[in-house]
């Protein structure tokens, strides 16, 4: 079963347990690094650039049950970050 993606207005939901909260993504991403090396070789990742990424699957924390997601909607209007 594909795994639904949540939207700005939708969140995930276990089905199984009801858990909203903790979640195991499992993501393929396509992604371009530029990548500095120091004089000793050292490489460090200084810009990173996703080209594509996708969703393959999720993983309930609590009861291990993989994509057994479901969308529900978030909390009514007025419940923005920090207003709560
Ligand atoms: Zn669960």
């Amino acid at each position: 079963m594909p795994v639904p993606l949540p939207t700005a207005k939708t969140r995930w939901r276990c089905t199984l347990c009801g858990n909203l909260t903790r979640f195991d993504v499992t993501r393929s991403s396509q992604v371009v690094e530029y990548v500095h090396l120091d004089l000793a070789g050292e490489p460090k990742v200084e810009e990173r650039e996703v080209l594509s990424e996708a969703v393959e699957s999720v993983r309930c924390r609590w009861c291990n049950a993989a994509d057994q997601v479901e969308l529900v909607d978030r909390p009514g209007p007025g419940a923005e970050p920090g207003q709560v």
